[in-house]
């Protein structure tokens, strides 16, 4: 419970403070323009009316006199480039408003249009920083992964975003940083305005708006329920996950960089199942590769003790862009990212695999692992390159674990099919769940508008699992889950009856889901996972599933 801050992006940011340097502003200005311009060039006018209103936007984008004064703002006034045009916008809204002719009065929308379209090339060259600056719940329309990781979070208290799904990288990265969180909000950031009382419950998904002293106790009981029940799951810590009749999981913990090792330790983890390395390149603190290599040394020195620690090469694209990278596509998520993007940038991904290959110098269990891997053909040749660089280590006297172990991740659904094959190139697999169930539903894990569609217990996202983790059993190689279904204690008889050796999530679900293996039986678990597979659709799957769970150790 905290007051708000409330942050939007969709708003128009304009400064209305003067520039001592007036050449940038211009220059900023003239981009802004050409852009604005060539968007409106690029547009295909089909009709005889679309034709004749784009005529108009280009005579009033073009008019001299609105140019100069726009440039006049700049250079004699010092405004900023945004303040500029907006002020000669309106002085030319203002006359319009005075003309005794409906056609002109019209012509105030396409004005505002045009403005408002150069104002925001202005704005988003110039995008503000978040900055929290009191203890509040950030209340935005939504994050960016490369706003959350780079911004400072000292004051957030929560957040609540009007999108976003729950395996969306901005909940990723806020369950992993312990900021209770509720998205998919609708309107609420214009509806909420800075200072008012915020409370949300993140595992319910609930959140009220300055609540009344009844509401208030209310959550205040969850919250100290929920103290309780964590401070009891602690005592289990030293616990190996086993289930009653002997299966023994091993439970791993997610990180983006080395501030969430401590978390893990304190919460028993079995090692690193996951290090999204990709989030470290949006930070500009670590540019420098050597910085990014001692954090990976770093990591595994202090993680060893506890178990394997796998670095997942770069996920870089889709929606994870470090800054300086533009990457412009239709369709990113299915587009130039992760391996494909590091097959072509060769140096980057060098530079990545010699850091690996270095920080796992006289360790045993270090794991190097693929992301986005769509078939054998594509493993094989990443597979190539790696063991090019390692010659090349080999050659330049740069010590590794020779035994470093190789690993896939499996989160295209053309991967899962094939996981047969793969699996006789690799150490392990990885489940990454997030991606496998976007892409065989077709339903973005980031949109909240369908995120009814996202069913981890959709028939057929279990089938893929079972024939995954098949696949590896048959090719005796291990299995593992690194999407956020396995950190869902609810979904643990579904992956402990298929047998999937280690479970690697936040840091926050370990404890949880430790006491929950303990109170299986994998017996159990594998006739309930042969009964699940037979059953038509997620809805009866679910039921089915919270019967169990309701039998079988829930409390
Ligand atoms: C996944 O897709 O399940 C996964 C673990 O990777 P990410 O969430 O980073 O896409
Ligand atoms: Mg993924």
């Amino acid at each position: 419970m905290a007051k708000a801050y409330v942050f939007r992006h969709s708003e128009i940011y304009i400064s209305y403070e003067t520039v001592e340097d007036h050449d940038a502003a211009l220059q900023a200005f003239e981009a802004a323009y050409r852009k604005t311009h060539s968007d409106i060039d690029a547009i295909d006018a089909g009709s005889e009316d679309e034709k004749a209103i784009l005529a108009v936007y280009k005579a009033m984008l073009e008019d001299p006199d609105y140019l100069l004064l726009i440039r006049s703002n700049i250079k004699d006034k010092g405004y900023n480039a945004a303040w500029a045009v907006e002020a000669a916008t309106d002085k030319y809204v203002s006359l319009l408003e005075r003309v005794n002719d409906d056609f002109f009065k019209e012509r105030i929308a396409d004005l505002r249009d045009i403005s408002g379209r150069i104002i925001s090339e202005i704005s988003a060259e110039e995008r503000r920083d978040i900055t929290v600056p009191y203890p509040a719940v950030l209340v935005a329309d939504y994050l960016l992964p490369s706003e959350i990781i780079s911004m400072d979070l000292s004051c957030v208290k929560g957040l609540c975003l009007d999108k976003g799904g729950v395996t969306s990288h901005v909940a990723i990265l806020a369950r992993s940083l312990g900021i209770p969180s509720v998205f998919a909000l609708g309107d609420l950031s214009a509806d909420v305005s800075d200072g008012d009382l915020i409370a949300l419950d993140g595992k319910a998904g609930t959140v009220a708006v300055n609540p009344d002293r009844k509401m208030k106790a209310m959550y205040r009981k969850k919250l100290d329920k929920q103290i309780r029940a964590e401070a009891s799951l602690e005592n289990g810590a030293g616990e190996p996950a086993v289930t009653a009749d002997g299966f023994e999981v091993s439970l791993m913990g997610n990180i983006e960089g080395p501030e969430g090792i401590e978390s893990l330790i304190k919460a028993g983890a079995d090692g690193i199942g996951l290090f999204r390395t990709e989030f470290l390149m949006m930070l500009p603190e670590y540019a420098d590769k050597e910085k990014r290599t001692a954090v990976y040394r770093e990591t595994v020195e202090r993680m060893s003790p506890y178990g394997p620690v796998t670095f997942r090469t770069y996920d870089i694209g889709g929606d994870k862009v470090p800054k300086e990278m533009k990457i412009e596509e239709e369709n990113p998520i299915l587009g130039w990212r992760a391996v494909r993007l590091c097959m072509e940038m060769k140096d980057l991904f060098r530079d990545q695999l010699i850091s690996i290959l270095k920080a796992s110098a006289g360790y045993k269990d270090v794991r190097l692992m693929f992301p986005m891997v769509s078939g054998s053909e594509e493993l094989k040749s990443v597979i190539a390159f790696l063991d090019e660089v390692k010659d090349e280590c080999r050659k330049k006297g740069i010590e590794f674990a020779e035994d470093i172990k190789i690993g896939t991740m499996i989160e295209i659904p053309s991967a899962a099919i094939t996981a047969d094959v793969i699996a006789k190139y690799v150490d392990f697999m990885s489940i990454g769940t997030n991606d496998l169930i976007q892409y065989t539903i077709a339903v973005d894990r980031s949109n909240e508008k369908i995120s009814y569609l996202y069913r981890p217990l959709h028939p057929a996202v279990l089938r893929l699992l079972w024939h995954v983790a098949e696949s590896a059993h048959k090719n005796g190689i291990p299995v593992s889950m690194c999407g956020e279904m396995a950190g869902y204690p609810d979904y643990l008889p579904i992956l402990i009856g298929m047998g999937i050796d280690e479970l690697s999530m936040a840091s926050s679900s370990i404890m949880e889901a430790r006491r929950r293996i303990r109170k299986l039986s994998r017996s159990s678990c594998a006739s309930f996972v042969n009964h699940v597979l037979s059953l038509p659709d997620a809805q009866e799957i679910e039921r089915a599933l919270k019967e169990f769970n309701s039998k079988h150790g829930k409390a």
